[in-house]
């Protein structure tokens, strides 16, 4: 599987980029998934989004924590974010500069590709959206997916949401970009700091911590919601478990919105009274030791 993390600022279309990508590698045959992280900030601020690329089915839904390639949309981040946190070894990154790559540091030793996106922006958008330049860049530095894909995953998403024309604009400064893009290296001096990683693995978690009933001052609070909230009666299918094909890798509890699957020793258990028939533990389970039945 291969990770992606974009860095960019609210407005700057970051998460179209995001889409835009997984719509490319998509186009290739393989399995995508692109997502936003937003803080409660505004235009300008920070932002995160996330492509995750795979030949198999992707089953990991958190933010990426250890990319093997990061997009800086917007050079000025670099001095305030740590854009390579996590970055594998061997990973790539990719800055909208007009600078040779080795002119900027990133903190680490690194491979760099840089590419004016700004300026091709204004050339072919007439207006300052790096977005879908810096995809062409992205294919240039990385090789993990063709510019023609790019263009099209760019021409199906920017062009539903602005219209054709708009795609077609915003390909043809991916492909600029692409033209553009100096691939080279950079030499880390600046010092960087690391932020806690706040999530945990599933493997981290307490058995049942998803799902302990805890008193509120508003009540009894317990899987889902409110104890007495008793979903299981909205269900219409519910999921037949087959304990001979289960490998007991927890996705399934880790994904009940309910919390109504608790992991015994050797199997899995699923609380009727709660279990709405959503069919998400059937969907995330990779060893098909779930199905939905009526
Ligand atoms: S169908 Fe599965 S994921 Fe959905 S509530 Fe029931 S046990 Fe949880
Ligand atoms: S996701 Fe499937 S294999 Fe994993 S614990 Fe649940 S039932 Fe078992």
């Amino acid at each position: 599987m291969y990770e992606v993390r974009f860095h960019g600022r609210g407005g700057q279309g970051a998460v179209m980029a995001a889409q835009a990508l997984a719509s490319a590698a998509f186009q290739e045959g393989g399995y995508a998934t692109a997502f936003p992280f937003f803080g409660a900030e505004r235009r300008g601020a920070p932002v995160l989004a996330f492509t995750r690329i795979d030949k198999k089915k992707i089953y990991r839904k958190t933010q990426v924590q250890e990319p093997d390639f990061v997009v800086v949309l917007d050079e000025s981040l670099i001095e305030g974010v740590n854009v390579v946190e996590g970055l594998k070894k061997g990973g790539i990154v990719i800055v909208n500069s007009a600078k040779s790559p080795g002119e900027i540091d990133v903190g680490m030793d690194v491979k760099l590709a840089t590419v004016d996106a700004t300026s091709v922006a204004l050339e072919v958008l007439k207006q300052p959206a790096t977005n879908s330049a810096i995809l062409g860049a992205f294919a240039k530095a990385t090789g993990l997916v063709k510019i023609e894909s790019i263009e099209k995953g760019i021409i199906q998403i920017f062009g539903d949401r602005l219209g054709p024309k708009v795609g077609d604009l915003n390909a043809k400064a991916a492909r600029t970009a692409y033209d553009r893009t100096v691939v080279g290296e950079s030499h880390g001096h600046r010092v960087l700091t690391t932020a806690k990683k706040w999530l945990p693995d599933v493997s981290e978690m307490p058995i049942g911590a998803a799902s302990l009933p805890m008193k509120t001052e508003a009540g009894l609070v317990g899987p889902g919601s409110f104890v007495e909230n008793k979903t299981g009666s909205w269900k219409v299918f519910h999921p037949e478990y087959d304990k001979e094909k289960c490998t007991m890798c927890n996705f399934c509890w880790f994904y009940c919105p309910e919390g109504c699957i608790y992991r015994k020793e050797d199997r899995m258990e699923f609380d009727m009274e709660y279990c709405k028939g959503c069919g998400i533990c059937a969907n995330e389970c990779p060893a098909d030791a779930l199905k939905m039945v009526r």
